[in-house]
């Protein structure tokens, strides 16, 4: 478990915070609706990067470090998966910002089949 996941969290949120004021400054006339946009991308930066690091903190994504009760399993035949290791995972959140995980890639050693853990 990492415990250092939120160390640029502040410098991120700080961007977000300046960014806006700025884009207001060049944005006198701009109608609720467009200030609303400008926030939500922002604010959308900043959800997929917390989304990203609060889900590479979890110790559920370390199939290794599960006790083998806590194993995932193949959702075909139900055998415990085998660790094959880290893969990348990409994901597509809100506004679509995307989210590169590093996640367990679990195998299946009766079926062959290759899962990502949900979690
Ligand atoms: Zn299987």
């Amino acid at each position: 478990m990492r415990d250092d996941f939120d160390v640029q969290w502040h410098e991120l949120a700080e961007e977000v915070l300046t960014g806006m004021k700025e884009w207001r400054l060049q944005h006198a006339k701009a109608t609720l609706g467009e200030i609303e946009r400008a926030l939500d991308e922002r604010l959308g930066r900043v959800r997929a990067r917390l989304l990203q690091d609060l889900a590479l903190a979890s110790a559920m994504a370390d199939i290794q470090a599960a006790q083998d009760q806590e194993r995932p399993v193949c959702p075909k035949c139900g055998s415990v998966l085998e660790s094959r290791g880290q893969h990348q995972r990409q994901l597509t959140t809100h506004h679509n910002h995307a989210l590169k995980l590093e996640r367990s890639y679990g195998e299946c050693p009766t079926c062959g089949a290759g899962f990502f853990p949900p979690g």
